[in-house]
């Protein structure tokens, strides 16, 4: 970008770059849909207006740029040369409000994933998505045996007492049909 910009022009510029429906965002949308994940977009009565939020799977996805969040030791993270203060404040305060949004969601109890955009380069894609999609089947699964654990096909402990007179009986059986020697 030409740094000949005006403050004015680079902020339209950059918010234009921040809308939603942005290409690494939905690199990841088609890929979900395909594999039979089902979702909502942009929920806004959710912290931090989740891009995909997942009712089933309790979890919600944001799909970040790697400028605007201010991705730690990633490439794409490079400060414009000019106005280096005003973009270096604005990125602390949309990282220190993505931290606050992911305590809320997770505080309500939603599980909070995170692509970041170089992660779905073309060498990267592939596998950031498996792992996506991994980690949620991992969540359906632990949130279907939350719910299983609570139905009781085991006997209590306390049941088993009743029983305890139960491995005595059966050894004495044992004897006395199976060892004819000591009869
Ligand atoms: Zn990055």
């Amino acid at each position: 970008m030409a740094d000949k910009m005006t403050k004015e022009q680079r902020h339209r510029c950059m918010a234009h770059i921040r809308s939603k429906n942005t290409k690494p965002e939905m690199t990841v949308r088609k890929y979900l849909f395909a594999r039979g994940f089902r979702y909502r977009l942009h929920v806004r009565r959710l912290p931090g207006t989740p891009d995909i939020v997942l009712h089933r799977y309790a979890t919600v996805i944001f799909v970040h740029g790697c400028f605007w969040h201010g991705h730690d030791d990633c490439g794409k993270f490079r400060l414009p040369q000019t106005n280096v203060d005003f973009w270096k404040a604005k990125i602390e305060r949309n990282k220190a409000r993505d931290l606050e949004d992911y305590a809320k969601l997770h505080k309500m109890g939603w599980h909070v994933l995170v692509v970041w955009e170089c992660q779905l380069s073309k060498q990267q894609s592939c596998a950031t998505l498996m792992a996506l999609a991994r980690r949620l089947s991992q969540i359906y699964l632990m949130r279907q045996n939350a719910k299983l654990s609570n139905i009781d096909i085991e006997p209590t402990t306390e049941s088993l007492g009743t029983f305890s007179e139960m491995p005595i009986a059966a050894e004495e059986k044992v004897e006395y049909g199976k060892s004819p020697k000591l009869q």
